[in-house]
């Protein structure tokens, strides 16, 4: 469904990702772990088509920066970009005009989970950092996009919403959407992924399996500060 093809990423002499190969297929989790600076940002970015970048990304078969991509995107930023003077209930309608859809009511749903519906009539810029954020994982989702690219999702967010999201990334890979979440916080991840790919100075330095075996031999926690130790050590 997603489909990521030698992409390499330079801001002048720094190479943030350096040629990046991987998929995420319908009903898969993946999750890019890594400490700052590894270039899970850029990545998510360049999926996002917000970057320039040399190699391939397609979403359903369509460049990323097609119309039919953007279609069945979701990208919620690691910043919220919320409208200052557009109410809750308004940055939903304005989403769900830009994708000429009718309201099917997913939206007061997303809204109630995420403890928004009661302050619908708020304006963006009188929303905590927290409510923004949520907002803007509401805005994300509210078109139903097949393909999930989540920017560090869990930062800032009370034990509520994040007991909410993760149960939200179980039940939309139950529906056959593609997740991509990138994230710094290993304990953040649990067992919910299929795939983890540990990122470090631009590449992937492990991917994991979530199987039972691959498990076994070396946990998840193990493997991340094997790598991140090498890193210190260099
Ligand atoms: P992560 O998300 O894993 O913390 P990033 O993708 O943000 O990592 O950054 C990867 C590398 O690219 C880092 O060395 C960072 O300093 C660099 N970088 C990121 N954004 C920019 C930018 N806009 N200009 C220059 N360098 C950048």
């Amino acid at each position: 469904m997603l489909q990521i093809e030698h992409v390499t990423k330079r801001y002048g002499k720094t190479v943030a990702n350096d040629d990046i190969s991987f998929s995420v297929e319908s009903g898969q989790i993946a999750v890019l772990l890594g400490p700052n600076g590894a270039g899970k940002s850029t990545i998510i970015k360049s999926i996002a088509g917000l970057l320039r970048f040399q190699g391939k990304v397609t979403l359903d078969g369509h460049a990323n920066k097609s119309l039919e991509a953007k279609r069945i995107l979701g990208y919620i930023p690691e910043m919220p970009a919320v409208y200052d003077l557009l109410t809750v209930s308004e940055h939903l309608e304005f989403m769900r005009r830009a994708y000429r859809m009718e309201d099917d009511g997913y939206g007061e749903t997303l809204l109630r989970r995420f403890e928004l519906w009661e302050k619908r009539d708020k304006l963006g810029k009188e929303l905590s950092k927290g409510m923004q954020q949520k907002l803007s994982i509401c805005c994300a989702l509210v078109h139903r996009p097949k393909v999930i690219i989540f920017d560090e999702p869990m930062v800032g967010l009370d034990p509520h919403a994040i007991k909410e999201l993760k149960d939200l990334f179980r039940e939309l890979k139950a529906e056959g959407a593609a997740l991509l979440i990138s994230t710094h916080m290993i304990d953040s991840v649990e067992d919910y992924w299929d795939v983890t790919h540990i990122m470090k100075d631009g590449k992937f330095a492990a991917t994991k399996h979530n199987t039972s075996e691959e498990l076994q031999s070396q946990s998840l926690e193990e493997l991340f500060f094997a790598i991140t130790e090498s890193q210190v050590a260099e």
